[in-house]
């Protein structure tokens, strides 16, 4: 047996034994090596049916005290990571769940620390029991419909990974296109925003991180979320860029004159639109950032509202809305008669997915 068979525990235990005994150890492997001089016969019993113990047979020449060095071996499972990879593909095929090879690869690499690279370098290798419960769990979780992102608890956005919880929304590639347009659209010295409704802090912290001395305020209405915003913020080394603020955007604490931009992606789907959501979307993403009453405009005006005082003369209004929103929210900006340039810009899929305007330059 080589050792690396032993990867799983080796220790030392005191046993006391008469010529004959049955001897319990706690643990769930089931195989294992022995090296102690004075035994001569060890078995594994069939397994106890309490799957805590490993119940052993040793058979000794005389009743004595006496340490039992072991090496319990690792239960190898007879998987590959390639082979698992391929079943649980096949797994999440039958229960129809989107991109069902991406899932299984994602979910394999999370639960063995490994990434995009890994995967390749590392498919032949035999996964343990335990990494092989671990895969199968989620990947039954995935068959239910729970995003991969909730699963892993993780996700990229804008080449970088944003932690997230049940009170975020994952970070969509879409949102990406409002980061560009305030990169390209504001000058890269010093600048200040808020992100209303920040959720990962994906927005605000891809704003930090791009433009070092941009400063911003990321708003959001769920101490969880703002908990998540916050440890983003630490791991992505952008801290001291942004001040987390726990509150609502329809009235958000905002400075007047004090802004060079306000972006949000808020709640917008309208309550009615509930049954047409995908699953996913429907029974795990948080409803609280993804409703808005008004046929899903209240949250779209009132951050509106919030940046016509808050923004500086020629200060920059980015707004993310649902793909039938545009007109009827560009109409909204256009009746306050406060707004200049107002903009509804098209995502990769050519649906409507966000507002620009521009504050009067004083
Ligand atoms: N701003 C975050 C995002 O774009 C959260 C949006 C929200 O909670 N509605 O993902």
């Amino acid at each position: 047996m080589a050792a690396s068979d032993f990867n799983f525990y080796s220790g030392r235990v005191i046993v006391h034994c008469l010529h004959k005994s049955l001897v319990f150890l706690a643990g769930k492997q089931n195989s294992y090596s022995v090296y102690n001089t004075e035994i001569r016969q060890i078995k594994v019993k069939k397994r106890h049916k309490d799957k805590r113990f490993v119940p052993l047979y040793l058979s000794m020449p005389r009743p004595c005290f006496f340490t039992l060095r072991l090496a319990l071996r690792y239960t190898a499972s007879m998987q590959s990571l390639s082979q698992i990879v391929h079943s649980s593909t096949a797994l999440l095929a039958a229960a129809h769940v989107d991109a069902p090879r991406r899932s299984a690869q994602i979910i394999a690499a999370h639960v063995l620390g490994l990434d995009r690279v890994g995967l390749l370098l590392h498919e032949q290798d035999k996964l343990s029991a335990e990494q092989e419960k671990c895969i199968q769990a989620l990947i039954e979780r995935r068959a239910q419909g729970e995003p991969v992102a909730y699963l892993v608890g993780s996700k990229e956005f804008y080449g970088r990974t944003f932690l997230l919880n049940a009170h975020t929304l994952i970070p969509r590639p879409e949102t990406e296109l409002l980061v560009d347009y305030a990169l390209e659209h504001l000058p890269s010295h010093a600048c200040t925003f808020a992100d209303l409704g920040t959720g990962t802090g994906c927005i605000a912290l891809t704003l930090a991180c791009e433009r070092p001395l941009w400063r911003g305020l990321m708003l959001d209405i769920a101490p969880q979320a703002l908990d998540a915003a916050q440890k983003n913020a630490r791991q992505l080394g952008a801290a001291q860029q942004v001040l987390p603020l726990l509150g609502d955007l329809t009235c958000a604490p905002l400075l007047p004159h004090s802004l060079d931009l306000v972006i949000s992606n808020p709640p917008y789907i309208a309550e009615e639109e509930l049954a047409s959501l995908s699953p996913e979307v429907r029974n795990f993403e948080p409803a609280a950032a993804l409703f808005s009453p008004r046929s899903g405009l209240l949250h779209l005006e009132a951050a509106a509202r919030a940046a016509q005082g808050a923004l500086r003369g020629g200060g920059l209004l980015l707004l993310e809305h649902g793909a039938t929103q545009g007109e009827v929210l560009a109409a909204s900006l256009a009746q306050t008669h406060f707004w200049h340039d107002i903009k509804i810009h098209k995502d990769y899929a050519q649906l409507q997915r966000f507002c620009s305007a521009r504050a009067p330059a004083y």
